[in-house]
């Protein structure tokens, strides 16, 4: 295999690595705002509820304190009765005595009405409170797996830039920008491998087999690329064995 076809392999295992890990940290940022407008959904909820019952409390106080009026007023009426000289007269103010004192009970009755929906309120405020502690125990966890995720990708990103400006570097300038024109134009793959039966590996087009020979000779030095997707063809080697003894079992033919 020619060493520029190397060295475009190594760049290209480099680039996948920082496309996989630049595809795996946009999913994280995601999360954590997913995390962040549940918990805020629950909120606003609680907040509603407190609105609700606050207005319920403010309204409960209204009532009391006009209740509390109307209780002083018939004390003072009552206190006039026995002045009172004619029956008309009496009749009449025991007659707006017994409309405050039915009008008050209304309005005790109005106050239990609205007692009983601040105590509902107040355990649906407590539930979603519950909710939200709950919540945020396990999202704490979450975030900070998340954040150190996210940290951690930083750090083999720029340890991958690194490996790329080095091994951009031992490249010559024409072949590294057709190398990155069909990178960014092909979706991040730029190298296709010719397999057994003759087709680019990615494509699967048929290549002609005066290419294939020569990039099996290596012809003239020459970048091939396929004819149909324009990736830079190589012809891969047959795997090397770390291990001796099965390179001997395999017998396989090696150059
Ligand atoms: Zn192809």
């Amino acid at each position: 295999m020619l060493e520029r076809i190397k060295a475009l392999l190594k760049l290209q295992a480099v680039d996948k690595e920082i496309r996989d890990i630049n595809h795996a940290a946009s999913s994280y940022p995601a999360r954590l705002k997913e995390i962040d407008d549940d918990l805020g959904a629950d909120r606003a909820a609680s907040d509603e509820k407190q609105a609700e019952l606050d207005e319920i409390e403010a309204q409960r106080k209204l009532i009391e304190s006009q209740i509390q009026a109307q209780k002083d007023q018939i004390r003072k009426w009552e206190s006039r009765l026995t002045d009172i000289k004619t029956p008309r007269e009496y009749a009449a103010m025991s007659r707006e005595i017994d409309i405050a004192k039915k009008s008050i009970r209304n309005q005790e009755e109005e106050i239990l009405n609205l007692m009983e929906q601040a105590e509902s309120l107040n355990k649906e405020i407590e539930l979603i409170e519950r909710t939200i502690f709950e919540k945020e125990k396990g999202y704490e966890s979450e975030r900070k797996e998340l954040r150190a995720k996210l940290s951690s990708i930083e750090k083999d990103r720029s340890e991958l830039e690194a490996r790329r400006k080095n091994l951009s570097e031992d490249l010559e300038a024409r072949l590294l920008s057709v190398y990155e024109r069909i990178l960014a134009r092909k979706g991040g793959i730029a190298m296709a491998a010719v397999g057994p039966g003759g087709a680019c590996e990615v494509c699967r087009m048929r290549i002609p087999p005066q290419l294939c020979n020569d990039l099996m000779t290596g012809a003239g030095d020459r970048i091939i690329q396929c004819p149909s997707c324009y990736r830079i063809l190589y012809i891969p080697e047959p795997p090397e064995d770390d291990d001796g003894e099965e390179a001997h079992d395999a017998g396989a033919a090696r150059t």
